[in-house]
């Protein structure tokens, strides 16, 4: 069985197309399907709408959070109620073209246990573009595993790899495109074009996408902390020189640039210094908080996500 888990908040306009499509590509496949649906405390109609397509299809369930908790808590719960063979995440905007997801099945027939689409074009504004293609080439540079440019969550995942994310990793901030990465097994990327929304706002407002590219730099590399280290040197290094030649400097008394020891100018080149220095160590501060502000959610181990009901027709 291959299970499709789709996020949902606030997308009453994409439900009816979203269902239709889906459904439609699904008979193409040879397995059989069930598509779990994860309703992110959304305040539209889209709660009563996604039960009554269960109300009318056994296929689909719906797991309703009791309140808004974000896209990828809602995916992590997708998996973790998803019982397929294979499991598929795509997004309910039909950004994700739900008529390319045969060609995943097939890649995974063919022995690959994770398949993810790779976006080669995308219908969004110039910033937005911007701000993704910099965020994985960074992402790419600085992160200790390999996690491919320009793919984001939607994927198929075998059993198996579903599993180790389920059962091996428990993290709190969630970064799934990167736990999938992190978790290895046969992997292999789809092109495909991404659409535009097919109806609706963005629902990741700016501040939620920021949070989510921080959580994906931060969990997975630590070469923001080492910046402090290479800093320090960088400052420290040639401070010591400069030091060593100060005292040189006031105790032979001899000029240089027209400059005797006697004449004290630099007041401008002190202010600088320090308040360049200052900026240094308050950003330094920022990224050490930004990794302590992460193990403290850790450590306290709240769930992720709280499910109020969970609807399917018996
Ligand atoms: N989404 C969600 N919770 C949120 C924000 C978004 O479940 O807090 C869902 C949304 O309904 C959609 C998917 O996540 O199915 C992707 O969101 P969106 O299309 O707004 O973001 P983008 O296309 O920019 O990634
Ligand atoms: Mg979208």
């Amino acid at each position: 069985m291959i299970s499709v888990v789709i996020p949902l908040y606030n997308e009453e306009e994409n439900i009816p197309q979203l269902k239709e499509r889906l459904v439609k590509a699904t008979e193409s496949w040879s397995e059989p399907f069930e598509c779990v649906l994860v309703n992110d405390g959304s305040h539209d109609k889209t709660p009563q709408m996604l039960n009554q397509l269960a109300e009318e299809d056994s296929r689909f369930r719906i797991i309703h959070f009791s309140r808004n908790f974000g896209h990828q808590p809602a995916i992590s719960a997708g998996i973790h109620h998803a019982k397929g063979d294979a499991v598929i995440i795509m997004d309910g905007d039909l950004q994700d073209p739900p008529e390319i997801l045969l060609e995943f099945i097939n890649k995974w027939k063919e022995g690959y246990e994770v398949v993810y689409a790779v976006r080669t074009k995308r219908k969004e504004g110039f910033f937005k573009k911007l701000g993704y293609a910099t965020f994985y080439r960074v992402l790419h540079a600085i992160s200790d595993i390999d996690i491919p440019l320009d793919s984001g969550d939607f994927c198929l995942m075998d059993r198996k790899v579903v599993n180790a994310l389920n059962q091996e990793m428990p993290e709190n901030i969630r970064f799934i495109r990167g736990m999938r990465a992190y978790a290895g097994f046969k992997q292999i990327g789809v092109t495909y074009e991404r659409q535009e929304r097919a109806a609706g706002e963005v629902k990741y407002t700016f501040k939620k996408l920021m949070g989510l590219a921080i959580d994906g730099l931060i969990g997975f590399s630590i070469f923001p902390l080492r910046l402090a280290t290479y800093f320090g040197f960088l400052v420290a290094f040639p401070s010591f020189f400069a030091g060593i030649f100060f005292i040189v400097h006031r105790l032979l008394n001899f000029k240089i640039f027209g400059y005797s020891p006697e004449d004290t100018p630099g007041i401008a080149t002190l202010a600088v210094a320090i308040f360049f220095l200052g900026g240094i160590i308050l950003i330094i501060l920022g990224i050490i908080g930004e990794y302590l502000g992460r193990i403290y959610i850790e450590v306290k181990k709240r769930p992720f996500y709280i499910v109020d009901s969970i609807k399917q027709k018996e």
